[in-house]
């Protein structure tokens, strides 16, 4: 393949740009692409080749890109408004609409990302409970902001206690945020047990997307419901890769459960810009009278309520999660099968659309610290001969399937992949 154009790009890009466009595309491939145009589940680069796309723009483009009827909603809504800074009737739709496919989900809040959402829910909880620590797990992510960016990806000496995910976290901002390993209950018990009067909130991600998907063992996020409500905190769960993708009712329809709260962004609006918080009523009393503010110019952007109404739609038609299962489970076999011929260590771990590759590993990890033992480096020389392959995937072993993800596009993934673990026995 060439890639005349986008080295240019590349060259250019990290003058005039910092983080050279995207810093964790840039990270373990060479040579950088840039991307002009994609549809359905294809990328192009600017040199012209196309390539199967399992990023997805890190999740939320499930109907892949250019479907007709998200087109259709939104070039019909740009002729009315953009966005109004007011009341708008798609905002009602869209939460009705949320409140009939998200099991227990009561009421809803607007936002337009997740980071932001997820500081609505905290901020929500605060003002709920009237106390001020958070608690959250080693390995998550529920975005960029100083107060939650911790322990997001820890080095082996770092573990077990809170610290800073990058430069500029300053330790007063994340002091009130307490940190613990996932996947054992038994530490949430006991940290709850002794300072659940401190504890607003408990934060995670039902399956550990960003750090490996990670599984929970039976009965723990249940486990972290009880006991939250045993002491009087809320519990979040951040569905931000996990809505509408383990199943339309996203984490809590897959493993029949009912937070307090959960954040949805992503999946929500086919790539459109759009979050939403949703949960318990009486626990949202506390915006309504006054007590904390939830706000954002942007949120309930009339063109971006019109792509999210599309795309639950879509994703509301029938079979979809049957099919997007399907799919990931025939490429984790193929995988998973393609490496043993090739005599290497694979295991693969997630749920339906959103799966993680771990090379080295020979049982599924359970937490972020189980994560580290993997072979990173092995994974960067797949994903770059994958690429060579025309097959576009997330730097850090995770892909996501689309609705556009056909048997046409699984049997070439396959030859792909054939490929590159033979081009690996090889080298
Ligand atoms: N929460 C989770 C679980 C995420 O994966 C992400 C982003 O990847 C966020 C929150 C932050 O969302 P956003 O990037 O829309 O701010």
């Amino acid at each position: 393949m060439e890639h005349i154009r986008s080295e240019q790009l590349y060259a250019e890009a990290c003058e005039i740009i910092p983080c050279g466009v995207s810093s964790s595309m840039r990270k373990n491939v060479k040579p950088l692409l840039f991307f002009e145009r994609a549809d359905g589940p294809y990328y192009f680069d600017v040199d012209g080749n196309r390539y199967i796309d399992y990023t997805l723009a890190w999740g939320p483009l499930i109907a892949g890109s250019n479907h007709p009827l998200i087109n259709k909603a939104v070039a019909e809504q740009l002729q009315k408004s953009y966005t109004l800074g007011a009341q708008h009737p798609l905002e009602v739709a869209l939460a009705q609409k949320l409140t009939s496919i998200l099991p227990g989900l009561e009421q809803v809040a607007f936002s337009n990302t997740g980071s932001e959402a997820v500081q609505s829910a905290i901020r929500i909880a605060r003002t709920y409970t009237g106390r001020s620590k958070i608690v959250k797990f080693e390995g998550h992510y529920h975005g960029w902001l100083n107060n939650i960016l911790v322990s997001y990806k820890p080095q082996p000496a770092q573990l077990g206690s809170p610290s800073a995910s990058c430069g500029g976290q300053p330790a007063p901002e994340f002091e009130d945020t307490l940190v613990l390993p996932w996947n054992n209950l038994e530490a949430v018990k006991e940290l709850l047990a002794t300072r659940g009067h401190e504890i607003a909130c408990v934060i995670t991600e039902p399956v550990l997307a960003n750090s490996g998907c990670c599984m929970p063992n039976d009965g723990y996020l249940q486990g972290i419901i009880d006991c939250c409500q045993e002491h009087g905190v809320v519990s979040i769960f951040d569905e931000v890769i996990t809505g509408f993708r383990l199943a339309l009712g996203g984490a809590r329809e897959y493993f029949g459960l009912r937070p307090d709260l959960s954040v949805y962004a992503k999946a929500i609006a086919g790539g459109f810009t759009m979050a939403a918080l949703g949960g318990r009523k009486d626990i949202f009393e506390v915006i309504r009278e006054g007590k904390t503010i939830h706000a954002g110019t942007y949120n309930g952007a009339s063109v971006n309520l019109a792509a999210a109404l599309a795309t639950l739609n879509i994703l509301s038609g029938e079979n979809c999660f049957a099919q997007l299962h399907a799919y990931g489970h025939a490429l984790r076999e193929h995988l998973q099968l393609a490496a043993a011929n090739a005599g290497l260590n694979l295991v693969t771990t997630g749920a339906g659309s959103v799966f993680s590759m771990h090379f080295g590993l020979t049982e599924a990890p359970r937490n972020y610290a189980d994560t580290l033992a993997a072979d990173t480096t092995l994974f960067a020389k797949f994903r770059g001969l994958m690429l060579e392959e025309g097959i576009h995937l997330l730097p850090d072993g995770r892909w996501y399937i689309g609705i556009t993800h056909t048997d046409v596009e699984l049997a070439a993934t396959r030859q792909a992949i054939d490929h590159t673990f033979a081009a690996m026995r090889k080298s």
